[in-house]
């Protein structure tokens, strides 16, 4: 689920409590979702990757469920020998790591198996099966100045550019419908993969693109390297201000004032939001809410 809303404010940087004058600060180790859960709301950074032990989750997600299902099955179609790359293989692949939580009854998640079954015969029909992507559920890891950032890219493609062989980062979606090109280029978990892909398989990877598998659409972008090092650096400020804040917690700031709550349209389908104050009074969404619609469509 991606509702939309606004990013969180950013926390006050505090410099002089980034590290003794003089010593190196050290990389902030991060994935896109680390710093894509600050960025939506700080309070859910600190629950899902501070608090110890973690508060408590509400009950899984059957969107989650369908997302994983589906993932994994696409991974396991490309671990098979070419010749057995067909859609006849995958009622076996989507069966065998089928993710049963959330569903509301067995019905709707059977429901949900046709359907998921469904998307990957005719996606999987679109693909040529001796294509062999530089990676799937690949992870791809580079530093910069700020950063020690890896993200596992659901696959990578090799293709031929105007100038030569190139990567491309396609990233599956199984959820709402009416992906673009903003989504896309917006993306700064895309974009992060496509840096580090770049520096791990030493060849340019600007393009990167959302398969949406329900109406079999593409979403792509062509990111330039200015518009790469522009996700990078808004990528290290929001490092910097979690080292912040979490600096400022350790010399006695208040916990929920240096990881303020962010009300808002996610806060429905936040994991958090029997635990968090904001929470509290918000209608919280079935955790079958969103494939609901799978059933009657
Ligand atoms: S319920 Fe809302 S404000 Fe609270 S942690 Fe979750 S997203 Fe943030």
């Amino acid at each position: 689920m991606s509702p939309t809303r606004p990013r969180a404010t950013r926390a006050a940087a505090v410099p002089e409590q980034l590290g003794f004058a003089g010593m190196p600060e050290r990389l902030f180790v991060c994935t896109p979702s680390k710093l894509g859960a600050y960025a939506d709301c700080p309070r859910k950074y600190r629950y899902s990757y501070i608090d110890r032990p973690t508060p408590p989750k509400g009950p899984p997600w059957a969107h989650n469920s369908l997302g994983a299902s589906v993932h994994t099955a696409l991974k396991n179609w490309y671990a098979l020998s070419q010749e057995r790359r067909a859609p006849g293989a995958l009622p076996t692949l989507l069966k065998a790591t089928w993710v049963r939580e959330g569903y509301r009854d067995v019905d709707q998640e059977r429901a949900a198996y046709h359907r998921a079954l469904g998307w990957l015969e005719t996606y999987v029909g679109g693909l040529d099966p001796e294509d062999e992507p530089l990676g799937v559920e690949r992870v791809v890891a580079t530093k910069t100045s700020v950063l020690a950032l890896n993200g596992r890219a659901d696959r990578i493609d090799s293709r031929v550019g105007p100038d030569g062989p190139e990567a491309v980062i396609v990233d599956y979606k199984t959820g709402r419908s009416g992906l673009d090109a903003d989504d896309a280029r917006g993306s700064q978990a895309l974009a992060l993969y496509a840096f580090a892909a770049e520096r791990v398989f030493r060849r340019p990877c600007r393009r990167v693109e959302l398969h949406h598998l329900p109406t079999g659409t593409v979403a792509a972008h062509e990111h330039t390297p200015e518009s790469l090092s522009r996700q990078v650096r808004r990528a290290e400020e929001t490092a910097t201000d979690i080292v912040a804040a979490e600096k400022a917690v350790a010399a006695g700031a208040d916990p929920d004032e240096s990881f303020p709550v962010n009300p808002g349209s996610l806060c429905g389908w936040c994991d958090f939001r029997r635990v968090c104050p904001a929470g509290a009074g918000v209608e919280g969404k079935e955790p079958w809410t969103a494939v609901e619609h799978l059933a009657s469509s």
